[in-house]
This record gives C-alpha cells, structure tokens and sequence, in this order.
C-alpha cells in the first residue's frame, strides 16, 4: 500500500483503494491509503506547526529543493508518463508532455524563489520611506482534479513551496499514482517535515475537513463547480482566501477567410485530444456560413478516423475516458443532444476492444442551437458541437453566451477581426490561430465569470495568490 505523507513520514491506514487503468480495467496499479479526518487533521497541524521556520528558510534552500525535484521528474520523464497514461488514460506522447511541463513548472519555480520582488517608496510625508515586500501566506491547502494528475497539483505545490508556504495536498481520488511520485520526490529532494504533507481519500471527507479547519490559511482548488462554490462558501466565514478554477464552455470561433486546415487542425487538438477532458476543451465550434460546410465535411472525416485505443499503445491517437461515470455522462450528453435536434456527424459510439475499458469514439455534432444542454452545460468528454452563424459579430456574441470564461480561439486570417476577438472576448485566455487548450507553463492561467475565481496561476503572477503584501513606513 502506497502511504500518506503526514509531517515527514509515510503513513499507511487501515484502508485502501485500488487505483485502475481506465484502458484495461483488470490491471490495478497500486493499492493506495485513504485518510480519514484524523489523518488530515493531522496534516494541517504539522503543516501549521512547520509554517513559522519554512517561511524564514532562504530562498536558496527553496530554489535547491525545487531544482532537484524538477531534474529529477525530467530524467524519470517515460517511466512518470507512463504511470500517468496507465492511470488517467491520456496518451503516451500527451503524457510525456505533461510530465515534462510538470518538470519544467519545478524549475520554473525554483528561478521564482530568487527572483524577489519588491518596491521602495518614497514617503509623502518628508524623512519617512515606504517598502512593499511580499510575505508567506501560511498553511496552503491543495485539492486538485484528476485530468492533469501531475502538472495541476505541481504548478499549484511547486508556488506555494518557492513562496515559502507549507501545503497539505489533496489529489482527486482517481489519480492518486502520480500525486504520490510527485509528492515522493519533492520530499526526497529536501523538504522539511511538515512541510509538504499527502492525504490521499474521499473529497466529501479529507477535502471537507480542510474547508472546514480554520489553521488553513488559503485554498487551491481545480475541479467542478458545485465543489467550487462549496469551498467558497465554506472560506468566506474564516476569511480565507481561495483561488477556483472551474470547468469551462470554449468557444472556438471559425470564419469565412480562415485557412481550412488550420481551423480543422485547432478544432481537432481544441476538442478531442486529451480525450476533451481538459477544461479548457474547444467544445462550442462556432462557424460562419461561408467556410460551414467545408469545415464540418473536413472535420468529420477526420473525426472519425481518430484511432481510439489503449493509453499506452504507440499508435493511439485517442485513449479512455477516465471512468464509467464520465463514460454515461459523456453518452447521454450526445444522447440528448440528438434528442434535442443535434445531428451526430461522426463518432458518437463506444469502442470495444481487446482489454475493457471506457473506450468512446469522439462525437462531432451539427445543426445544434445555442440554447441547447450540449450547448450551455460543460461535457468534459470527446464531444464538441457546431453552430452555424451569419457573420463575425454574430460569431462574438454567441462566444460570449455562456456563463463561463476560460479560453476562447479564433480561426482567421484577417488582423481586424483576430485584434477584436481578442479585445471583447469574455475569457481569461484567448487563441488566435491555435486551440483554445494547450497553454504556456510560465504565464497567467486562468478566466473570468463562472470559470474562475481569485488570482491566476502560473508564472510570476501566482504570486499574487501564495503571498500576502505587506507596506513598512520607517523614519530613519
Ligand atoms: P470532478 O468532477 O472533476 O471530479 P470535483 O469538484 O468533484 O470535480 O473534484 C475535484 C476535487 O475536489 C477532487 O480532489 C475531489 O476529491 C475534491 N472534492 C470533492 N468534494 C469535495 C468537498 N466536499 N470538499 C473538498 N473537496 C472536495
């Protein structure tokens, strides 16, 4: 059994779940334990009690940590990808690259730590001066969702660390192989005890007693909406403060003078790899009549060549869906799309092959409204859904006809129309010319409306969430 990390030592409990491959679900690749609230409680308080040394180490130690951890998740690079696809579904070649993210995300951090900002002022008030520095928050509380089981909790840990924070990590009860590498590297690189702690287990249990344990001091969390609102709701009472990211409705917009292949390109990637479970999934195509039909014969026909197969088989394009509850969704979403009027243009079924698994062949559907469920409600499955529109301006306005607002793409060719997109489209990414998924490691991510609440990740910008400022006046 694959233990817990409870204040720097690995922790087994009297219960275990087994982790299964979505793409062969006979093979279980580990037994991990489930903590409980004492577990967790147990967690937050070494994370509280190692929080005052932690936030006054050097940035040096915490660069050094960092920078081991990120060599070392770079040089095990195939044997973490592999773990990742045998567990999560996703592809060898994606999982590489999220492995590989992931690494670089350490590195990138480690820079962070020595790279401190700050402003001298000078006073209004004559003979006082005025410094802005940035301090530790404190105990960081991580709960993370399953579509990205090691870039997601690395680029939320690996801040946290560098900005001299301690974590009490959460990972989504189906991936919990790669939380526990990533957890045992960082703790083999150096981490004090306490200071990064693992408490792998049910989120209605090890993640409802971290909303409701007021020792800590901030939440990340990337999952559904409705758990969003529940750490909101449960943070706002302590004060604490919270960083949300929640699930999206893409747009991808398609015009007239757009290049075919490019927009067939960004739609396919946008939509389908990563089997469409990514948040940021291009699942709205919204195609100007002039280019509609080509499009939706060019896209289908590709659609439906996708080779759907095992995760870890070289030659497959797309892999499982991650369970047999996303599997059901994913159907009756495409159920009730066609039930609604949606054309199902390709795909659409699911897949039997050698080993059982949740094999869904990705569904492109057509001729659908914008007031329809396939239209307002995230998937997060191989599905994607086109309407047809007159012009740009209808185009922008039915982008923006979502209560969500992650990412948002355009396909064309002409500059006026790519620079306004990117001016009114209500989202917190936009993409012209490239899928709305695939993001930069070392930049903001994150939206607006529905899909995201507090600071953005990622780059020099999550500092504004893993510190607290703090303005000193002295008269010398
Ligand atoms: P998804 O639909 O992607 O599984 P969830 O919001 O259910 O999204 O899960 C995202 C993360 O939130 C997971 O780690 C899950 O265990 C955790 N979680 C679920 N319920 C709660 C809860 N009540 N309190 C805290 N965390 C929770």
């Amino acid at each position: 059994m694959k233990p817990n990390l409870i204040n720097g030592k690995w922790e087994a409990t009297g219960h275990g779940v087994e982790n299964i491959n979505p793409s062969d679900i006979m093979d279980v690749i580990d037994v991990y334990a489930q903590a409980g609230r004492a577990e967790t409680e147990a967690a937050i308080a070494a994370a509280a009690e190692a929080f005052p040394a932690w936030s006054l180490s050097t940035p040096q130690q915490r660069h050094d940590i960092l920078h081991r951890a990120g060599d070392e998740i770079l040089t095990r690079c195939e044997e973490l990808a592999t773990l990742l696809a045998r567990e999560e579904g996703k592809i060898l070649a994606e999982a590489r690259g999220e492995v590989t993210r992931a690494g670089h995300i350490m590195l990138f951090f480690a820079g962070e730590a020595l790279r401190q900002r700050g402003e001298l002022r000078e006073s209004v008030r004559p003979g006082v001066q005025v410094d802005v520095t940035r301090e530790p928050v404190g105990v960081i509380g991580v709960i993370t969702p399953w579509n990205f089981p090691i870039a997601i909790p690395a680029w939320k840990i690996a801040p946290a660390l560098c900005h001299g924070n301690t974590v009490v990590f959460k990972p989504a009860e189906l991936v919990p192989g790669c939380a526990w590498a990533l957890v045992d590297i960082l703790h083999r690189a150096g981490m004090p005890p306490g200071v990064l702690n693992l408490v792998m287990g049910k989120g209605a249990v090890v993640g409802q007693t971290m909303l409701e344990d007021a020792r800590v001091d901030a939440i990340t969390f990337t999952g559904s909406q409705v758990t969003g609102a529940r750490v909101a709701a449960a943070s706002l009472p302590l004060m604490r403060k919270v960083q949300l990211e929640m699930g999206g409705k893409n747009p991808l917009v398609v015009l007239d003078d757009a290049d075919l292949d490019v927009a067939v390109d960004c739609a396919l990637d946008g939509a389908f790899y990563s089997t469409g479970q990514r948040c940021t999934a291009s699942s709205r195509l919204i195609v100007t009549r002039g280019i509609h039909d080509r499009f939706v014969a060019a896209l289908a026909e590709r659609v439906s060549q996708l080779r759907v197969g095992p995760a870890l088989a070289e030659n497959t394009q797309i892999g499982p869906v991650v369970d047999s509850i996303q599997l059901s969704q994913d159907i009756d979403y495409i159920a009730t799309a066609r039930r609604q009027g949606g054309v199902l243009r390709a795909g659409g079924d699911t897949v039997r092959l050698q080993t059982e698994g949740y094999f869904l062949q990705p569904a492109l559907i057509t001729e659908t409204h914008p007031d329809m469920q396939i239209n307002r409600e995230e998937v997060f499955g191989p599905v994607a859904s086109v309407i047809a529109v007159e012009d740009y301006e209808a185009a922008l306005a039915m982008a923006n006809d979502t209560p969500f607002g992650l990412s948002g793409g355009i396909c064309t060719t002409s500059l006026k129309y790519a620079s306004d997109f990117k001016r009114k489209a209500q989202v917190g990414m936009v993409m012209v010319n490239l899928p709305t998924a695939g993001v930069d490691y070392h930049v903001p991510f994150g939206g607006r409306k529905a899909s995201s609440f507090g600071p953005r990740e990622q780059g020099s910008h999550a500092a504004e969430f893993f510190t607290v400022v703090k303005t000193a006046y002295t008269r010398p």
